[in-house]
């Protein structure tokens, strides 16, 4: 080891967000020596705590079920077996239908996902209205239901990865960003950062929006861009609403729009902008809530007096073909990336972090090689997820 490296670690990993800390958890778990570094003060500050929360396996992508099916189970029972409350609810997820398109697009994708096993069905006007009382009944066609989504908080949910990752022996250093990987003849011999370098077997980039910049230091070029989203909180209210509403209708200025009630009571929300805002601005725009608050009372209309607390933005790790890139690096060895995790990173996050240690231990299933052909970094991009 060269004299001014610190430390020598099995693995470290870049950023300690829904992806890192899950997989220096689990990593540690498997008896990895692992280190996490991130730029932040700690853990979660990038797009996990951005994220609403939503948790589904209702996907049209193969890859992405078996993760988030394992990812359910593992925030269903977190409370169970490992103690904190992360406030993970049952409530399931909703897709409205109130125009003949958007039937036929649904309708389409439960035959897929149906077939990969999933507990999803098509339920017309007055059968949908008993699950989701508040629905506005004009012009509702009907919607699917998938009753064993959820959705938990991303805060609470990786501070408790985060301290179950450290008793298992992970280590963590904040305001201390990756600024450079040590290769060696093609391999990874380690990292740098302000405070020196740390030599590591392998490296996994889980950098989020940032990833593309991890990459660049090993010359790849990963195809990772930071695509804005707002979201916003109510004030609590008592509950009412079970599932995850979702209306895949376009909208001026937006593709699809979604909100649930929280655990806590707040109506949490979200919307899709038409076209795509690239960059990395993360200031709350004043165009957000009266956009999302005429969608939303169109579809609910119960929510026309409800207060609004608060709104922010955040950053989609976006891909071409809105799939994440998993995979070790051919061009140097021991690289791995775990990147590009779109609107999904959260849910996706417990069930990668199980992935990435297999990979990392070499003790993937068959399953698993079907999940790593679809996340390969070498695939060509061509084609979309239909529900990203
Ligand atoms: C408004 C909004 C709502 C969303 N809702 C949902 C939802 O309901 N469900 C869902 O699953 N997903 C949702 N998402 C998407 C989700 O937030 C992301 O997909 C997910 O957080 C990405 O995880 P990640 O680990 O790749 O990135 P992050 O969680 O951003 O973690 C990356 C980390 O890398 C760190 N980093 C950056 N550069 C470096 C460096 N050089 N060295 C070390 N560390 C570095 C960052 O500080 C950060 O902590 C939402 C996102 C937004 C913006």
């Amino acid at each position: 080891m060269p004299e001014k490296m610190i430390s020598h670690y099995d693995v470290i990993i870049a950023g300690s967000g829904s992806i890192g800390a899950p997989a220096a958890f689990y990593l540690a778990q498997a008896g990895c020596k692992v280190l996490v570094l991130d730029g932040a003060p700690s853990v979660g500050q990038g797009s996990n705590k951005r994220a609403i929360g939503g948790v589904r396996a209702t996907h049209s992508d193969p890859a992405k079920i078996r993760l988030c099916l394992r990812s359910i189970e593992i925030f269903r029972t977190w409370q169970e077996i490992y103690g904190e409350d992360i406030e993970w609810i049952t409530g399931g997820y909703n897709f409205v239908a109130y125009r003949p398109e958007e039937e036929q697009t649904l309708k389409t994708l439960l035959v897929k996902q149906k077939s990969l096993g999933l507990n999803i069905d098509w339920y017309a006007k007055d059968d949908l209205l008993k699950i989701v009382p508040g629905l506005n009944p004009a012009n509702l066609l009907g919607g699917t239901y998938s009753p064993e989504d959820g959705n938990c908080s991303p805060l609470l949910a990786l501070h408790a990865f985060y301290v179950h990752a450290c008793q298992a022996g992970a280590a963590f250093h904040y305001n201390e960003p990756v600024t450079g990987l040590v290769i060696q003849s093609g391999k990874i011999k380690g990292v740098q950062t302000a405070h020196g370098e740390y030599a590591a077997d392998v490296v996994i980039n889980a950098a989020g929006a940032w990833a593309r910049s991890i990459g660049l230091m090993a010359g790849l070029d990963l195809p990772v861009n930071p695509d804005c989203h707002e979201a916003g909180i109510t004030e609590s209210v008592a509950q009412f609403l079970g599932p995850m509403v979702v209306d895949i209708r376009p909208g001026p200025g937006s593709a699809n729009f979604y909100f649930y009630q929280h655990k806590t009571g707040q109506i949490i929300f979200c919307i899709t902008p038409s076209p795509s805002i690239w960059g990395f601005d993360v200031d709350e725009t004043s165009i957000f809530l009266p956009q999302i608050a005429r969608r939303m009372i169109a579809v609910m209309p119960k929510l026309q007096t409800i207060r609004v607390r608060r709104t922010w933005r955040g950053l989609y790790p976006m891909t071409p073909d809105g799939t994440p890139i998993v995979g070790w690096s051919k061009e140097v060895e021991g690289l791995l990336n775990a990147v590009g995790m779109c609107g999904q990173g959260f849910m996706l996050g417990p069930g990668m972090g199980e992935l990435l240690t297999r990979m990392v231990v070499k003790q993937l299933t068959p399953e698993d090689g079907e999940v790593l052909e679809i996340l390969s970094p070498y695939r060509e991009f061509k084609g979309q997820e239909k529900l990203k």
